[in-house]
């Protein structure tokens, strides 16, 4: 099992930095999920990565940095559209993709052109990022495939055999991956939706690219129609769909946008936000589904959520999580 550190304690910020240093691995909480973090200028370093988490050699990794002067070591070509999203949402949930500098390994990029550069938010990945001194490249902290870790003990149900430390800074507080912005052409692409809605982005550069959904993009393989799956097959209902009374023969569980009333027939239900607010919908939903996935269910019901701002980015991970559990 690996050694969970808490993150208050000065000395760990101090002993997860001196474990990047030397080409190690750690995970470390952002405010979007846990990430598995190497040194991005250290290509061994980052071959463990894929290792741990059987992450194919075609997804890119995404390099998070400590401030946004940086970026044009690791990057080129920054026009006035990544100046603004830079200032304005970094820190933040928010991937920029821009042609890469050579200095950032092919291994990092899946051989790509460009590199995915982040800036986070979350104290503890600043204090790491600034102590470790180097660039950390760090996907999500969870099995290629399967849901991204939202606590730190995710994180040691899934990894604890395969790594060594885990920082813990508490549960995220966006809770959904970050939004991958390409500007790497000269139309701006949302390659994933994520914790910085569209609709931010569009009000500070204007339209941008969409891709529909079900879309597999080849460049961002985060867009692979099946992924962040529990292993519980999922049924996401459409929009409006009433909820259905579970089939007597099977432990269904039931996860709602809002309370909803008479859930009895299920084996259990959780609702993601009490209020309806999608905000809290994103923070609730990886956790939730881990909780769900522990209790060994036939299916899991899932309700579709306004497609509005995150909702829009919770809907995305559903569809792709039910793409895997569907008959
Ligand atoms: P995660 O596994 O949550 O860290 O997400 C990493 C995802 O970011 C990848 O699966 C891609 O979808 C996206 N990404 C990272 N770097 C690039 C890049 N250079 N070009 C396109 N997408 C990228
Ligand atoms: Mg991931």
């Amino acid at each position: 099992m690996a050694q969970i550190l808490d993150a208050a304690v000065p000395s760990a910020i101090r002993q997860a930095a001196a474990c990047i240093q030397a080409g190690g691995v750690v995970a470390f909480p952002t405010e979007t999920v846990y990430g598995l973090g190497a040194d991005a200028l250290n290509e061994r370093a980052v071959a463990q990565v894929f290792a741990i988490k059987q992450r194919p050699a075609f997804d890119p990794l995404i390099v998070h940095i400590a401030q946004v002067g940086a970026v044009s070591r690791y990057a080129s070509g920054i026009d006035g559209r990544a100046r603004v999203l830079m200032q304005r949402c970094w820190p933040g949930p928010l991937t920029l993709v821009l042609p890469k500098q050579p200095v950032i390994p092919a291994l990092v990029t899946a051989g790509l052109g460009t590199v995915g550069l982040r800036m986070p938010a979350h104290p503890v990945a600043l204090s790491l990022l600034r102590a470790a001194g180097t660039p950390i490249a760090a996907p999500s902290a969870n099995p290629f495939g399967y849901v991204s870790p939202t606590t730190a003990q995710h994180v040691q149900d899934t990894l604890g055999e395969k790594i060594e430390l885990i920082l813990d800074g508490g549960p995220c507080p966006v809770g959904l991956e970050s939004t991958v912005c390409a500007l790497s052409g000269e139309e701006a692409v949302v390659l994933r939706p994520g914790g910085l809605s569209v609709e931010e982005i569009e009000a500070l550069i204007g339209p941008v690219r969409l891709p529909a959904s079900t879309d597999a993009d080849p460049r961002s393989p985060g867009t692979l129609p099946q992924h962040y799956a529990p292993r519980v097959r999922l049924t996401l209902l459409a929009p409006g769909q009433a909820i259905p009374l579970p089939s007597p023969r099977e432990r269904v569980g039931l996860l709602s946008f809002r309370p909803v009333p008479a859930a009895d027939a299920y084996t259990r239900h959780e609702a993601l936000s009490a209020e309806g607010d999608v905000l809290e919908a994103a923070t609730n939903l990886f956790a939730a589904l881990h909780r769900f996935d522990r209790l060994g269910l036939d299916r899991l019901v899932v309700e579709a959520v306004p497609e509005q701002g995150l909702g829009r980015a919770i809907m995305d991970r559903l569809r792709r999580a039910a793409a895997r559990g569907a008959d």
